[in-house]
C-alpha cells in the first residue's frame, strides 16, 4: 500500500479532548452544561448504534444528554410537538432528530421545525444557506468533519480539484460548500452524471458518499490523490466497508481515509462540537 491512512479515529479523539476542555470550563465559570435532546423513532439496529455513539460521545464530554426513545408508531404530530416542547426549553440547547424516521414521517418537515439555533445537525435551512453565503454557524457534521480529515494531511488543499460521489442534501451538496470555503473546486457527481470514471480521474481529492459498496473503483484514483470515503456499508458477511475499493485505492493515492475509523467518529465529533455552539446561543 501506498497511500497514508487518514487516522478519523484519532483525530476525532484529539477534538473531543479539546471540546471536554471547554466544557469544564464552562461548568467551571458558573454556567450549565450544554444540554442535547437525542431523538430516537423506531427501531432501526443501524440507528441504535448511531445514537448509542453519539450519546457515549456526550457523556465522554461532559454534554447532557436527554434520551427521547419513541416507538415506530409515533405519529408525525406527535413528533411535531415534542419537537415544539424541546424548542421551548431552556434545558435544551440542542436537538438531534436521528435519520431515518419511519417512512409514515416526512424527514423534512420535522427537521424544520427545529429552532435553527437548536439544530445541531446542520440540516435546518437556514443553516445550510448561511453556509452557503460563506457565513457558517451550526454546520453539517460529516462534511465538515470531512475538511478536518483533509486539513490533516498537510497538503496544500488550496486550488485542488474535488470530485463529490454522491449528492446528498446532508453529505453531498454542504460538503462542495464546504469545500468552497477552503479555496478548492468542487464537482458533484449523482446518479444521472453518467460517465463517473471519467470525473474521478481527474479528481486531486475523491469525496465518496453514494452508499454503495465499492463503488468508486481503485484504477480510477489519480496518483496521490487524497480519498475521504463517507460511505458505511454492512456487506452479508456482516463487514463493515466504504464505498470506495479500499485495497486498490490505496495502491495510487496519496492519502485515504479507513471504514470504520475514518470520516465515522469525525461525525460524532462535530455533532459534539455544534452541541456545544447551541448553549452559546444569544438567548442564554
Ligand atoms: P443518499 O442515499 O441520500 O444519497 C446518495 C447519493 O448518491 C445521491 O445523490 C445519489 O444520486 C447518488 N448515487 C446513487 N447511485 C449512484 C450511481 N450509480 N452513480 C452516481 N451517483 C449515485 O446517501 P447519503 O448521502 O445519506 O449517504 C451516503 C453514504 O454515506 C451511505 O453509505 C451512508 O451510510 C454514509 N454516511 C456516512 C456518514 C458518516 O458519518 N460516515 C454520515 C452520513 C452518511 P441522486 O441524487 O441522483 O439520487
Amino acid at each position: 500500500m501506498s497511500a497514508k491512512l487518514i487516522d478519523g479515529k484519532a483525530i476525532a479523539a484529539e477534538l473531543r479532548q479539546s471540546l471536554k476542555q471547554q466544557v469544564t470550563e464552562r461548568t467551571a465559570a458558573g454556567k450549565a452544561a450544554p444540554g442535547l435532546a437525542v431523538v430516537l423513532v423506531g427501531d432501526s439496529a443501524a440507528s441504535a448504534v448511531y445514537v448509542r455513539n453519539k450519546r457515549k460521545a456526550c457523556a465522554e464530554i461532559g454534554i447532557e444528554s436527554f434520551a427521547y426513545d419513541l416507538p415506530d408508531s409515533t405519529g408525525q404530530s406527535e413528533l411535531i410537538a415534542l419537537i415544539d416542547e424541546l424548542n421551548g426549553r431552556d434545558d435544551i440547547d440542542g436537538i438531534l432528530v436521528q435519520l431515518p424516521l419511519p417512512k409514515h414521517i416526512d424527514d423534512d418537515t420535522v427537521l424544520d421545525r427545529i429552532r435553527a439555533d437548536k439544530d445541531v445537525d446542520g440540516f435546518h435551512p437556514e443553516n445550510i444557506g448561511k453556509l452557503l453565503q460563506r457565513r457558517p454557524t451550526l454546520r453539517p457534521c460529516t462534511p465538515w468533519g470531512s475538511i478536518d480529515l483533509l486539513k490533516s494531511t498537510g497538503e496544500d488543499l488550496t486550488g485542488m480539484h474535488a470530485v463529490i460521489v454522491g449528492a446528498s442534501s446532508i453529505v453531498g451538496r454542504p460538503m462542495a460548500l464546504e469545500l468552497l470555503l477552503i479555496g478548492v473546486t468542487p464537482t458533484i457527481c449523482h446518479s444521472r452524471s453518467g460517465d463517473l470514471e471519467r470525473y474521478v480521474r481527474e479528481a486531486d481529492i475523491v469525496i465518496a458518499a453514494v452508499g454503495i459498496p465499492e463503488f468508486v473503483k481503485g484504477s480510477w484514483i489519480k496518483p496521490g490523490a487524497i480519498i475521504i470515503d463517507v460511505g458505511i456499508n454492512r456487506t452479508d458477511d456482516g463487514k463493515l466497508v466504504g464505498d470506495v475499493e479500499f485495497e486498490a485505492a490505496s495502491q495510487r493515492a496519496g492519502w485515504i481515509t479507513p471504514v470504520p475509523g475514518g470520516v465515522g467518529p469525525m461525525t460524532v465529533a462535530k455533532l459534539m462540537q455544534n452541541a456545544i455552539t447551541t448553549a452559546d446561543r444569544p438567548n442564554q
